[in-house]
């Protein structure tokens, strides 16, 4: 029996493994992917993150020198495999947790390599197996390539087709400004464009958003604000502005087999990259019958239904800013004393 099973062993996994060891627990971490990196392993080849590496480490150990200002994927998958090394992590992979069940109290944890029972456990698998794709009239016609950004690795899939990129957030943005150079694309995002001056980056934002939280601890009243959906202007997609690409077409009305319908146009079509963001599944702990709506499963990352139950890294709903790597740390933190406290009440 352990006393803590951390389910995922992404950011938030190795984040809240890190400060249950400062208190003295050492918890055992099952992990569905072959090796480290979380969900940085599936992201694709180019990606870099938005801030530099000081603004993009776990606490502790501090992420080593990269090569540019902004660290890239590689990098960051590299950066998680040493942190596991040298906090010597118990970790188990591949090993995916297929169902969990309580019984008297203690969690059943059925994965895909035997069972394994805990006194407290911690859900920390992302939202990268949840992907949005939204229904269109006549999707189901089109019988085209078909892919979401977790999909995504590089252009060479789409070279001289006509593609449409859906969605404008970072991931539309990126993706786009990478496709666009080896084949025709086609923007399309349900609202208009907005991007951040050139010169911030997610240094901008995680001041921002600290600003915000701090605000909100204090009762000071905070007015709505749209910057956290802005595109950051990296250099990829600087490069694309230049390149005249950044252009929304107006809004599909239906599919066809093999083309796309706006009110003005008929648009050939050959494939689709899904740019629409993820959102949390939890199948993984369908025995404990958890409520439909996320948002109503925690306090924090804190189970509302079940004392020795948390949720870490899954962004608002478990945690503000908890999605990103330097805004789970707080939401680690707070899981591993609140573990502690439970373990010795
Ligand atoms: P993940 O990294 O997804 O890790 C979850 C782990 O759980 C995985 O290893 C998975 O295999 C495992 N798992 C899942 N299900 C099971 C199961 N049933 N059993 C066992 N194991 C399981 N964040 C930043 O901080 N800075 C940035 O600059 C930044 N840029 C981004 C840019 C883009 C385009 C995107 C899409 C995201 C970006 N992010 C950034 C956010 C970041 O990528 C994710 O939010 C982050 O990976 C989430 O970490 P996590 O540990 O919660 O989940």
């Amino acid at each position: 029996m352990e006393q803590v099973i951390i389910i995922g062993a992404g950011q938030a996994g190795l984040s809240t493994a890190y400060y249950l060891k400062r208190h003295g627990i050492d918890p055992l971490i099952l992990d569905a992917n072959a090796s480290f990196g979380g969900s940085w392993v599936q992201a694709w080849d180019s990606l870099k993150l938005f801030s530099p590496k000081e603004y993009s480490s776990l606490s502790g150990y501090g992420m080593p020198t990269t090569i540019d200002e902004y660290p890239n994927r590689q990098e960051v998958i590299d950066y998680f495999g040493k942190y596991e090394q040298r906090y010597q992590f118990r970790i188990h992979r591949p090993v995916k947790v297929l169902d969990v069940k309580k019984l008297d109290g203690v969690y059943q944890i059925k994965t895909d390599k035997g069972d394994f029972g805990a006194q407290s456990l911690v859900s920390a698998t992302g939202n990268f197996s949840g992907k949005v794709m939204p229904n269109f009239e006549g999707i189901e016609k089109f019988n085209g390539i078909q892919v979401h950004s977790s999909e995504y690795k590089n252009n060479t899939l789409f070279k001289g087709l006509n593609v449409a990129i859906i969605g404008s957030g970072n991931s539309g943005s990126q993706v786009l400004a990478e496709v666009s150079k080896v084949a025709k694309t086609h923007w399309f995002t349900n609202k208009p464009l907005q991007y951040l001056d050139d010169d911030l980056d997610g240094r901008y934002l995680f001041e921002l958003s600290t600003k915000r939280y701090y605000a909100g601890l204090n009762n000071e009243v905070i007015g709505e604000t749209d910057e956290f959906s802005k595109i950051v202007m990296t250099d990829s997609v600087k490069e694309a502005r230049n390149r005249g690409v950044l252009k929304r077409e107006e809004n599909i009305q239906e599919f066809t087999k093999n083309s796309l319908i706006t009110k003005n146009k008929n648009i050939p079509l050959d494939a689709i990259i899904w740019c629409t963001g993820f959102e949390t599944k939890l199948d993984h702990l369908n025995g404990l019958n958890l409520k439909q709506d996320v948002k109503t499963l925690s306090d924090g990352p804190h189970s509302t239904d079940h004392t020795n139950l948390w949720y870490v890294g899954y962004g608002e709903w478990s945690g503000y800013a908890s999605a990103t790597i330097v805004g789970v740390q707080k939401h680690a933190k707070q899981t591993a004393k609140q573990i502690t406290e439970y373990l010795h009440s």
